[in-house]
């Protein structure tokens, strides 16, 4: 979650999160959550209040905006606690910890050993299908990008961009098509910058997948979209955090850079970007916050990273079409976030663009298309500065610089730990979107 907006808040029944988890997000013993109860207390206009009476339990907040609700996990020994406030709650999730467990991808300790589908490796060929099935380590990410590169080479290379605090890989794959390596205009993704929004590292790969699979296959259609575009993808542009969501703490959010001045680790890298990054409200100065923006714009290696790898691409052919994978909330969300007033220039393009994506998205096989709602500029943004589509349509002078905030659209625990029986249609239904806003782009 990033890109919040107020004005959709009011049209949501339910908004996601900013969480703030402050009262263990610090902790550096492995969190298994189990016996923490997720609950959704209904504020009636009482936000500010409820959430002061909620500060005392050791708990994890999910959503910032109170105005009609607050998710919110409570730990087992505060439960009874919890209880005596007497609040008007739905129980949303009986076990979060088992939730966790049953969702296969975090161990805690350090010790990898994700669940991930058996053969899903084809030595030679395109990954089985079967890879979105389930979850999977950093590790089998990076071979899996591997294994997409090697099947459709004379199309693709692997780009590593930078490295993380911690040494790992920024890695993704470039594709291209007739016209030869960088000669279109690009269309960049970002996944899993927010370390526990699984769904956004699946559903970049799927698109991957689904583009390569269909060149090879000569489906015209597709073949078409990739001699019209140069791709540059990369699914996790927050590896430490993803590591950490494995081992330590399944609800980080946070890149894992440590602080000179404090003892709390972490900067939320989409309040880092090097724009508009001191406007008041909207990201925290405080190490120990979710929304941390940093000690300096663009201070985390991860977004210096980022920052050369787009101005490379803009001192090619520029950057087209910008998409900034999150979840939760099933949003689509256009700039700005620094300045509530402000609309981008091609304001009516860029949300006909995106009505027609969320049409795309509804209109899915078999009615199994979800609601998607795209984020209109209002003068009542939720404000979010440093962030990434910001900095995408302004300094990149992207087309289209857009947040997806993905399934589900609310539901607590399941918000950030999707099971992995709902990764195929969770993706499929973007997949779908993307085949509507790509080729109807290259018109
Ligand atoms: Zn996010």
């Amino acid at each position: 979650m990033n890109c919040e907006k107020m004005k959709l808040l009011a049209l949501l029944p339910y908004l996601a999160p900013l969480a703030s988890a402050a009262v263990i997000s610090n902790a550096n013993q492995p969190i298994t959550y189990d016996g923490y109860k997720v609950f959704r207390v209904l504020t009636h206009g009482q936000g500010e209040e409820i959430e002061r009476q909620l500060q005392s339990l050791k708990a994890v907040q999910y959503n910032l905006n109170t105005q009609t609700n607050i998710e919110i996990a409570v730990a087992p020994e505060d439960l009874k606690k919890f209880e005596q406030m007497e609040l008007d709650f739905q129980l949303l999730d009986e076990d979060l910890g088992v939730s966790i467990r049953a969702e296969g991808g975090f161990y805690p300790g350090g010790e990898m050993r994700i669940a991930s589908t058996p053969n899903w490796r084809r030595p030679g060929a395109l990954p089985d299908k079967n890879w979105f099935q389930s979850y999977h380590s950093f590790d089998d990410h990076l071979k899996w990008l591997d294994d997409v590169q090697a099947a459709f080479s004379s199309n693709s290379e692997l780009i590593n961009v930078g490295k993380s605090s911690e040494g790992r890989p920024l890695k993704g794959i470039h594709l291209w098509g007739q016209g030869g390596k960088g000669s279109k205009p690009a269309v960049l993704w970002h996944g899993t910058v927010h370390a526990r929004e699984w769904i956004s590292t699946m559903t970049v790969e799927y698109l991957t997948w689904n583009l390569v699979n269909g060149h090879l296959n000569k489906d015209k259609t597709i073949t078409d979209i990739i001699d019209k575009n140069d791709f540059y993808i990369i699914p996790v542009v927050n590896p430490d955090g993803f590591v950490y969501t494995q081992t330590t703490n399944r609800l980080w959010r946070k890149n894992r850079l440590k602080h000179p001045s404090s003892s709390c680790v972490g900067t939320d890298m989409n309040r880092n970007w090097p724009y508009q990054w001191n406007v008041t409200g909207g990201s925290s100065t405080s190490p120990c916050d979710e929304t941390f923006r940093g000690l300096e714009p663009g201070n985390t290696v991860e977004i210096q990273a980022l920052v050369a790898h787009s101005r490379e691409l803009v001192a090619g052919k520029g950057i087209k079409k910008y998409i900034d994978w999150h979840s939760f909330s099933q949003l689509i969300l256009l700039p700005y976030g620094y300045d509530c007033k402000k609309r981008v220039e091609n304001y009516e393009r860029q949300i006909a663009l995106a009505q027609g994506t969320a049409k795309a998205i509804k209109a899915t096989a078999r009615g199994l298309g979800s609601t998607f709602t795209p984020g209109e500029t209002c003068p009542d943004l939720y404000k979010a500065v440093g962030g990434s589509t910001d900095y995408m349509q302004d300094m990149s002078k992207a087309e289209i610089s857009w947040c997806i905030e993905l399934h589900p659209s609310g539901g607590g625990a399941s918000g950030f730990v999707l099971p992995p029986s709902k990764i195929m249609s969770s993706v499929t239904e973007i997949w779908n979107g993307m085949m509507w806003l790509l080729p109807n782009m290259n018109k």
